[in-house]
């Protein structure tokens, strides 16, 4: 049967590709997005996931249209990048707003039917830099970081009651956050991947449907890399 499936910044980049692998699998899926329209054949509610009553209504919208949500992806992620010294603190709890505190929101939310159907699959989209540091990322890096605190607690949490909770981290990822990094900069990264290249939004999908699959049901509080290597070693 067709699995309600919700993933948070569905509308472009990752989380349109994550959105696209479980159509493709035959659930249904809705995705979230804050302006613009909605990808086409995918179910769409406008949702800023730095508003508990915009997820709650969006969740609602969903939970109407294809039943309480079995599966969440929480995607949705910003970065303000900047030198500790220079960074504001609107800079600092803006991106810990929209990434950690995010995802609690979608988190907690999806678990009100999740108990109910007594199954369910989380997976937080956390990074490679959560591990590795970045200079000028020190607000992102920390809230990527702390989603792995949050799944593997969560994990502990909602483990008996059949609910799963995983982080995927990526690499560095062909997507519109990318390609703001100036070239030279792009090039530096890539002779560090032993990959030697960026993923594919696909290669990222494809891991995400796996833990949310029946080949990943006994996977919890796990931190998957897919990152070419990047982070070999953390
Ligand atoms: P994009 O910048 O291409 O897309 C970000 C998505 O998140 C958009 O759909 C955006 O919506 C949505 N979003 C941002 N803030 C909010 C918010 N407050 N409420 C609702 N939606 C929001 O990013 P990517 O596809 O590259 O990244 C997706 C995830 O993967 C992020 O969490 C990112 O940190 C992570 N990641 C990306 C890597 C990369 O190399 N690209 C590497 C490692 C991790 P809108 O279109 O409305 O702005």
């Amino acid at each position: 049967m067709a699995r309600s499936v919700l993933v948070t910044g569905g509308n472009r980049g990752i989380g349109l590709a994550i959105a696209r692998e479980f159509a493709r699998a035959g659930d249904a899926v809705a995705v979230t997005y804050r302006s613009g329209q909605p990808p086409e054949g995918l179910f769409g509610v406008r949702c800023d996931v730095t508003s508990t009553a915009d997820v709650d209504a969006a969740f609602g919208k969903i939970e109407a249209e294809h039943g309480p949500v079995e599966v969440l992806v929480a995607n949705a992620g910003i970065t303000r990048d900047t030198l500790l010294p220079m960074m504001k603190e609107e800079t600092f709890t803006d991106v810990i707003d929209a990434n950690l505190t995010g995802a609690y929101r979608v988190a907690k939310r999806a678990t009100r039917g999740m108990l109910k159907l007594k199954r369910g699959r989380i997976v937080l989209i956390s990074s490679v830099v959560a591990m590795l540091g970045s200079a000028g990322q020190s607000n992102y890096a920390a809230s990527k970081a702390g989603l792995i605190g949050f799944a593997r607690s969560v994990a502990r949490e909602l483990g008996s009651r059949g609910i799963t909770v995983n982080v995927v981290s990526p690499g560095f990822v062909e997507t519109d956050m990318t390609a703001e990094l100036d070239e030279a900069y792009q090039e530096q990264i890539r002779k560090n991947i032993p990959l030697g290249r960026y993923a594919s939004t696909q290669e990222i999908a494809r891991v995400v449907g796996f833990l949310a699959g029946e080949d990943a049901a006994y996977i919890t509080g796990a931190v998957i890399p897919v990152d070419g290597g990047l982070g070999m070693g953390h």
